[in-house]
C-alpha cells in the first residue's frame, strides 16, 4: 500500500506498555498491507547499539541512532514502529524534528505500577542495587511536554490504548 511514512514513537518507563502497545498496533497495520518496520529498543541494544551503556551520553546516542535509521525508512514510505524509553526530552525533540512525520506516544503509568507489574523482574534487581542507572530508581525520565497521543495503561485496557494511538494516527492524516 502506499502512504506517507512516519516514525511513531513509544517513550516511558520500563514496564508502562510500550512493547505491548506497539506489537498491537503493528500487528494492526500489517493486517492493512501497511509497509512497516518495528525498533524495539531491547532489541536494537543488542546490535545497532550495542555497546552502549545507560549514561546520559549513551542514552542519547542509543536514541540518536535509532532515530536515524527511522528517519530513513520514514523518508522512503515506512511506517516505523519505535518503542524505547528514551528519557530525556531534548534528545527525543531533537530526532523527532529532523524526521518530520513524527508521532510521540507517551505510554503513561505511574512508576508504582511498573514496579508491581516488573515484567522483567528489574526494578527488583534495580532496588536491589543490582542494576544502576535504572529509570524511574536512580535515574530520571522526562516525560513528554506535548505528546500527539498519550495511554494511561493503569487505567485503559491494552485494546483501549492500541485503539487511541490507530485513531490518533489516523486523525494525524497517516493512515487511510
Ligand atoms: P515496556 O515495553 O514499556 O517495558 P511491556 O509492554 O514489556 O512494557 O510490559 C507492559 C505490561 O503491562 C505487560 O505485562 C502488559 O500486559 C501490561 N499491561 C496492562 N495494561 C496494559 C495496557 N493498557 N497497555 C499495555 N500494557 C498493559
Amino acid at each position: 500500500m502506499e502512504h506517507k511514512g512516519v516514525t511513531v514513537w513509544f517513550t516511558g518507563l520500563s514496564g508502562a506498555g510500550k512493547t505491548t502497545i506497539s506489537q498491537k498496533v503493528a500487528e494492526e497495520l500489517r493486517s492493512q498491507n501497511y509497509k512497516l518496520e518495528v525498533l524495539d529498543g531491547d532489541i536494537v541494544r543488542t546490535n545497532l547499539t550495542k555497546g552502549l551503556g545507560f549514561s546520559k551520553e549513551d542514552r542519547d546516542e542509543n536514541i540518536r541512532r535509532i532515530g536515524f535509521v527511522s528517519h530513513l525508512l520514514t523518508r522512503n514510505g515506512v511506517i516505523v514502529i519505535v518503542s524505547a524509553i528514551s528519557p530525556y526530552r531534548a534528545i527525543r525533540d531533537e530526532v523527532g524534528k529532523r524526521i518530520g512525520n513524527f508521532v510521540e506516544v507517551y505510554v503513561n503509568a505511574p512508576l508504582e505500577t511498573c514496579e508491581k507489574r516488573d515484567v522483567k523482574g528489574l526494578y527488583k534487581r534495580a532496588r536491589a542495587g543490582e542494576i544502576k542507572q535504572f529509570t524511574g530508581i536512580d535515574d530520571p525520565y522526562e516525560p513528554p511536554l506535548n505528546p500527539e497521543i498519550e495511554c494511561h495503561t493503569d487505567k485503559e485496557e491494552l485494546e483501549e490504548s492500541v485503539k487511541k494511538v490507530l485513531e490518533g494516527l489516523k486523525k494525524l492524516g497517516y493512515l487511510a
